[in-house]
């Protein structure tokens, strides 16, 4: 009788105890992962996919998003560097698209903001330098945001523009490996502009340029986070403009654009521990 009492005592403590492990791992295996990559409708819609470490992982990822130029430039200047006596505009006007009427201003903010929603579905942390046109903020302060912010990626929206009408297509641009002022995020810069530039022409169709070398740009060489600027097509060429323009085309540059980013951090993992 004492044993049958002890055996019942046992079993009563047991089934409470199964049931909070079930639930636990419940909650681990089928609970977390819900929030998780929903392309929200863009583009091919790929099956969603559940990866619970990735998702902890992207939480933890800092995009500061920079749409190029702002209604109005601002001729004043400023130092192309820390401590350099090379002075530049602190904003320009950028470009213009004859055939779309859109300034690239005004573009680079619409992709901005998509993107910014884009990224925050895939579950990362985006800030903005701007999300309004009327704003001022010159190159340097764009860059002071994202040194700021600790970004792990700071991504440069602009349009290109070209004399010859007929010269199209995309380009990525970060500083060399040279560079005065950081050199040491090179090459995290180098993989962040291939990995966008290459998931943006296989997304928008869009002519590869090439990601172009240079240590003549202010927001990136006062940048000390990995740094690309996107060079989303020309609005000089009348075909590119009118397409740029579309709704249709715009999701498929904004995916392109976040599929790069995706990529990126799932290849430059080691790389970071390396410099960080
Ligand atoms: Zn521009």
């Amino acid at each position: 009788m004492k044993r049958f009492i002890f055996h019942k005592m046992r079993a009563i403590l047991i089934i409470p105890l199964l049931f909070v492990a079930f639930s636990m791992t419940y909650i681990k295996v089928f609970a977390a992962p819900q929030n998780i990559n929903d392309n929200h409708g863009l583009g091919t819609k790929t099956e969603s996919k559940i990866y619970p470490d990735n998702k902890q992982k992207t939480n933890e990822y800092i995009i500061v998003l920079d749409p190029g130029h702002q209604s109005k430039g601002i001729s004043e200047k400023e130092p192309n560097g820390p401590g350099s006596t090379v002075m530049k505009a602190k904003v320009t006007g950028g470009t213009y698209g004859k055939t779309s009427g859109l300034y690239e201003y005004q573009l680079n903010l619409l992709i901005g903001l998509q993107l910014k929603d884009e990224l925050e579905n895939r579950g990362y942390t985006v800030i903005m330098t701007r999300d309004s046109n009327d704003v001022s903020i010159s190159n340097v302060e764009r860059a002071q945001v994202a040194n700021d912010a600790n970004a792990d990626a700071f991504i440069r929206i602009h349009a290109n523009g070209a004399e010859d009408t007929s010269v199209n297509g995309a380009m990525t641009i970060c500083q060399t490996a040279s560079n005065l002022y950081n050199s040491s995020y090179y090459s995290l810069s180098r993989m962040l502009s291939d990995c966008i530039l290459d998931s943006y022409v296989l997304c928008t169709g869009f002519k590869k340029q090439k990601v172009w070398e240079t240590d003549t740009m202010t927001g990136i060489n006062w940048a000390n986070v990995p740094s690309t600027i996107i060079e989303l097509g020309y609005m000089s060429n009348p075909d590119e403009d009118k397409k740029m323009a579309s709704e249709e085309c715009q999701k498929l540059m904004v995916k392109g654009i976040a599929d790069g980013i995706d990529s990126f951090f799932t290849s430059s993992d080691d790389k970071r521990e390396e410099i960080h």
